[in-house]
């Protein structure tokens, strides 16, 4: 297997791919105020195996497209759908984020919980405009500091992983300077990382290693797991996803 099979093999089993909670998901749903509209169009960029997206599903009126690169992912958030009688309210696409096969204003709501650093958040935020209405919302998650200083160590590490990763204030003013007005913002709690992702994630480390013959490769993938945990327990003051609710000007 490749490096993004396994990390794919990793991950699948888990209910969500990244940090966040159902009340953080719902909390930037109010922002927006579409739960109370009837009929919305919804997308979900890179969805995942669907934790944000079944909470979202549960509580807009509407249908709900869930897009994700990996099938994997997509066949699992088909079984869950089915599971809590969400089959006809969302649909899977499998695509890349990059290429969206949308029209022009075809969206009420787009959402990207963990995932639009995979484009980066300008290039996503400018891309991603076209398929909203006028006055239609993008609420993205987007990895951010927290503080305006923050040490070495850890700033080193993020700027060799996504060098993208900047204080709120300056990913808002990216958000103004193309095209959109800022209705909310908030950062994740720290339970949304431990308890809802790096938990059940390690909880997958023994049986992940066992299937894959504790290859080289898969033991290099939680090894780079682990040290991104222990640094987020070292270094949690400095940073986390910061959520972004904006509407289309
Ligand atoms: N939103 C989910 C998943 C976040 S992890 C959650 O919060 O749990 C990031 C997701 O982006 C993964 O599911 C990954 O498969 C997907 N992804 C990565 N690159 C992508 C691309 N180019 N296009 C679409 N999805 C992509």
């Amino acid at each position: 297997m490749q490096e993004i099979d396994l990390i794919v093999d990793l991950h699948k089993n888990s209910e969500r791919q990244g940090p966040g909670s159902a009340e953080e998901t719902l909390k930037a749903l109010a922002l927006t105020g579409l739960s109370k509209q009837q009929n919305i169009k919804v997308a979900d960029i890179g969805c995942g195996s669907g934790g944000p997206t079944l909470s979202l599903a549960q509580n807009i009126n509407g249908h709900l497209t869930a897009i994700d690169l990996f099938p994997d992912f997509l066949k699992v958030l088909d079984q869950r759908a089915h599971k809590l009688g969400l089959g006809e309210k969302i649909s899977t696409l499998e695509h890349s984020m990059e290429d969206l096969p949308f029209a022009k204003n075809s969206f009420d709501l787009l959402w990207s919980e963990g995932a639009i650093y995979n484009i980066g958040f300008e290039t996503g935020i400018k891309k991603w405009r076209d398929y909203l209405k006028p006055n239609a919302y993008l609420a993205v998650s987007e990895i951010t500091w927290i503080s305006n200083a923050r040490p070495k160590e850890i700033e080193d590490y993020w700027l060799a992983v996504y060098p993208e990763i900047d204080v709120a204030s300056n990913k808002i003013s990216l958000l103004e300077q193309n095209g959109y007005t800022l209705k909310g913002y908030f950062y994740l709690n720290e339970n949304s990382w431990s308890e809802n992702y790096f938990q059940p994630l390690q909880a997958q480390f023994s049986a992940f290693l066992a299937r894959n013959n504790h290859s080289e490769l898969a033991q290099k993938i939680v090894l780079e797991q682990e040290e991104e945990i222990s640094l987020y327990q070292k270094f949690k003051a400095y940073f986390s996803y910061g959520f972004y609710i904006a509407k289309k000007n």
